[in-house]
């Protein structure tokens, strides 16, 4: 089957899937709990007293590059790996607490788990696949509830499929509605998107948020991609080294980062020196307010290149002024490569524009500044 096939998935229908029960209700109001979780490999410290709950519905994404200590988080929270400090708690219940012992194995834990890589049970056909996780239920019931969220994602003409004939894509929608099927309590998704291409990653990713959220599916999405990050998540935990930076809603973690770390982790930002005087401190494209920190402290900006408004200039270029290096249309926006001045200085800066703005190397340029995505922090 080709990957084509995959666009056969239709918008969702309202509701959620038919004969499903809704996730378990939790009395403590959390889907899941990691309380004080530390863990080390050897020398690595892969946990640091972590703590980290996932509310009834709610899609928490742990953003951090590889090796932070992501996807450690989430085989505690599966129980494919004991923490060796602190408390998980699915639901109400307590599944392990590294100091009386407490151990509830995974198969009992009632979550749901999804991989980079779909392993569907190669002698299963799809119907079968998606219904192994309900033995509980009578066959009729099990293929009814298969069927149902088969359908939900597109799926519903490769019922009686044998995984092999399968495009990766559509492997991993089986793997979702198999995980989905005997309704988790939560959902535990490990890169469930990075080995698909990047259009139809799109479009699962898409598919994928708007199945869980019509079921009130609570989950726990572990991602490297700022983007898919920003795209799916109702909260952000940005983890590094074994340790959450920070956590909230996209919107703070992009808009009032806690560090330069969390700047940089989001994209390409224009980075310079400086030291506050009168509360701010003069970059080569104006002042940018410094907050809270004293004067005299010496500081680092970082400016995202979407802060950078660049405006054309008529006429010659003034040798003193800015001007245009290259311009690069990306699709939705223009990457303008700038050289500004300061004094004697010349910076090499990068802008972000809305459309299509693709102005001349060599032309004249103004650029204005949104303080909203200029950070400054003490060196
Ligand atoms: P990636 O995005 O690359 O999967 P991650 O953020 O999910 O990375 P983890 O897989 O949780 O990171 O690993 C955190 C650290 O712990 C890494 O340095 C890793 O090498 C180490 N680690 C993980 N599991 C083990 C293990 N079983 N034995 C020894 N070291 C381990």
């Amino acid at each position: 089957m080709s990957a084509a096939s995959d666009h056969l998935v239709s918008r969702f229908p309202a509701g959620g899937v038919a004969g499903m029960q809704a996730p378990c209700p939790s009395p403590t109001g959390e889907a899941l709990g990691l309380e004080a979780i530390s863990h080390n490999f050897d020398a690595i410290t892969a946990a640091q007293d972590i703590n980290l709950s996932v509310q009834p519905e709610e899609l928490l994404c742990l953003l951090g590059p590889s090796g932070c200590g992501k996807t450690t988080l989430l085989r505690f929270a599966a129980g494919l790996e004991r923490p060796q400090a602190g408390r998980v708690r699915v639901g109400n219940q307590l599944m392990s607490d590294a100091q009386d012992r407490t151990w509830v194995p995974p198969e009992q834990r009632h979550v749901g788990l999804v991989f980079q890589d779909a392993v569907l049970f190669p002698h299963l056909n799809v119907i079968d696949n998606v219904g192994f996780g309900l033995p509980k239920v009578s066959a009729r019931e099990r293929a009814q509830r298969a069927r149902a969220l088969l359908a939900q994602l597109g799926l519903a003409p490769f019922a009686e499929s044998f995984p092999h004939v399968l495009s990766g894509g559509q492997q991993q929608r089986v793997a979702l509605a198999r995980a989905l099927a005997p309704a988790p309590r939560i959902m535990l998704l490990d890169e469930p998107f990075s080995g698909l291409d990047a259009r139809l990653r799109d479009r699962i990713r898409d598919d994928t948020l708007h199945l869980l959220k019509r079921n009130g599916t609570a989950t726990l999405l572990v991602t490297h991609d700022p983007e898919e990050a920003l795209f799916m998540a109702d909260r952000i935990a940005v983890m590094r080294d074994g340790k959450i930076i920070q956590q909230g809603h996209p919107t703070d973690i992009y808009c009032r980062p806690v560090d330069p770390f969390v700047v940089r982790f989001f994209g390409d930002v224009n980075e310079m020196r400086g030291v506050v005087m009168d509360g701010r401190v003069d970059t080569p494209i104006g002042p940018v307010a410094a907050g809270h920190i004293a004067d005299g402290t010496a500081v680092q900006v970082l400016i995202r290149p979407e802060a950078l408004n660049v405006e054309k200039l008529a006429g010659p270029r003034d040798h003193s002024g800015s001007h245009v290096l290259m311009s690069r249309l990306l699709g939705g926006a223009s990457f303008i490569h700038l050289c500004v001045h300061q004094g004697n200085d010349e910076y090499h800066m990068h802008a972000h524009m809305p459309g299509v703005f693709l102005p001349e190397r060599e032309d004249p340029i103004a650029v204005h500044l949104d303080p909203t995505q200029a950070f400054v922090f003490p060196l």
